[in-house]
């Protein structure tokens, strides 16, 4: 029996090695698929392409989530599994190896290609690794073939990164020179803002995973200190921990509290002096402490209630607690994972209520009876809650929006006060409608 039975809506079930109380959900999922995780991973590594190695159903979520114009030649495509593969009637390796021959003497451009998994390739157990190394054999110098699951069978959408980076780990060359490596794909103009600031403390060859060229990948090895940009990288993490690199603990780069700590520990890791780091990033840290006070003004005070969605909850919560004085309902998250996320719950005020998991049903039982001023939750919850009168924020938009670091904090706090504007503003009209047209000013 879980320990939140569904007959016994009382009290969370807390563990005495939680800390904060930890209520842990068993139940019904409502999240997009590791697929998902394409849409800015394509963006982001300009020489990779992505092929898809699943059904119709695949390639209609990538069609609709990515909204690709049919005249661009985009990075990514889905291999459709057809009935016939499903039955087991043709061999599914031979079209694969055709369909990649094919592929690669279009697009010469292609120096990384990921054979994605899907459900209906897990399913008929297609060994996409194994393919991968017979087509890596056959492509290589000129493209590197890797293979990882975007299935959507018990897992959330962030986890597609996750796996895509963790296949590049093993093809990473080896060091022993020490190195600091950022991890998660981040926009291109905030890779390059930290690799500034990173600069400005003597950190000039600070790597980053992915790179913009895939197939150029950064060294790895016991001098390597690694800083998570992202909370949803444990496979990577691991693999990298595996080749020898130490994986440092610090809270995640969003706000200034969360940048200023991220950037400190990396730096230290690798002996920069405490005065040198203050210098660094005091002019970055001003700017955004200028910049956060007017959406300070609209969120104070104000409810925040997430469901667990893309694994960046935590941070988030953190940031508007500690940041933007905001009143923590629930903070839900599909994993914890407890080690990557130590700093971060070290810093979140008393009392606040987490989950781990999900239970879509019970949560939104919590939702409505709380009815915070804001709800974080993935799409397919956020119109019928909008519809009864709650402001949501779609918690996908945060993972592909430029919101690590100083210079985005002003903009990551104003992806929570638009929500709120948008509903004053609807509760406004509305309120003129009811009331009729202004009486005219006699004379
Ligand atoms: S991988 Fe699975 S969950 Fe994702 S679109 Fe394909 S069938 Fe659906």
């Amino acid at each position: 029996m879980t320990p939140f039975d569904r007959a016994d809506p009382a009290p969370p079930a807390t563990g005495c090695a939680d800390t904060p109380p930890v209520l842990r959900e068993r139940g019904q999922h409502a999240v997009f698929c590791g697929l998902t995780g394409i849409i800015w991973l394509h963006r982001k590594m300009r020489d990779a392409f992505f092929l898809i190695v699943g059904s119709r159903t695949c390639a209609h979520l990538m069609q609709s989530a990515a909204g690709v114009m049919i005249f661009a030649e985009p990075r990514f495509a889905t291999a459709i599994l057809e009935e016939q593969d499903l039955a087991g009637l043709a061999d599914a390796n031979d079209e694969l190896d055709r369909v990649v021959d094919r592929l690669l003497a279009r697009r010469p451009d292609v120096k990384t290609l990921f054979l994605v998994g899907s459900c209906p390739s897990e399913v008929i157990k297609i060994d996409l690794a194994r393919a991968a190394q017979r087509l890596s054999r056959r492509h290589l110098p000129t493209t590197r073939v890797l293979a990882y699951s975007g299935s959507g069978i018990e897992t959330t959408f962030t986890e597609g990164e996750d796996a895509c980076l963790a296949s590049l780990v093993p093809e990473m060359p080896a060091t022993k020179a020490g190195s600091l490596l950022v991890i998660g794909s981040l926009p291109d103009m905030v890779e390059d803002q930290f690799a500034r600031l990173f600069a400005a403390m003597g950190l000039e060859d600070t790597a980053f995973l992915p790179a913009r060229e895939a197939f150029a990948l950064p060294a790895v090895g016991p001098g390597t200190r690694v800083l998570m940009a992202q909370p949803f990288l444990a496979a990577t993490a691991k693999a990298l921990e595996d080749r020898g690199a130490v994986v440092l603990s610090a809270p995640y780069p969003f706000g200034a509290e969360g940048t200023e700590a991220w950037l400190r520990a990396g730096a230290e890791a690798l002996g920069v002096s405490p005065d040198h780091i203050t210098a660094a990033i005091a002019p970055g840290k001003a700017r955004a402490a200028k910049a956060l006070a007017s959406a300070r003004e609209k969120l104070a005070g104000r409810s925040v209630f997430f469901f667990p969605d893309s694994q960046l909850e935590i941070p988030l919560a953190r940031f508007l607690a500690r940041e933007m004085g905001m009143r923590l309902i629930e903070v839900g998250t599909p994993y914890l994972h407890r080690r990557h996320m130590a700093a971060e719950m070290a810093l979140l005020p008393d009392g606040v209520t987490l989950s781990e998991g999900q239970d879509v049903d019970r949560q939104l039982d919590r939702a409505r009876a709380a009815r915070p001023d804001l709800t974080v939750c993935g799409l397919g919850l956020a119109n019928p809650l909008e519809a009864e009168g709650l402001a949501t924020k779609w918690s996908i938009e945060l993972v592909f929006s430029p919101i690590h670091g100083f210079e985005h904090a002003a903009d990551l706090a104003e992806l929570f006060t638009r929500p709120l504007t948008r509903r004053a503003l609807l509760a406004h009209a509305q309120d003129q409608s009811t009331r009729g047209p202004e009486p005219c000013a006699s004379s």
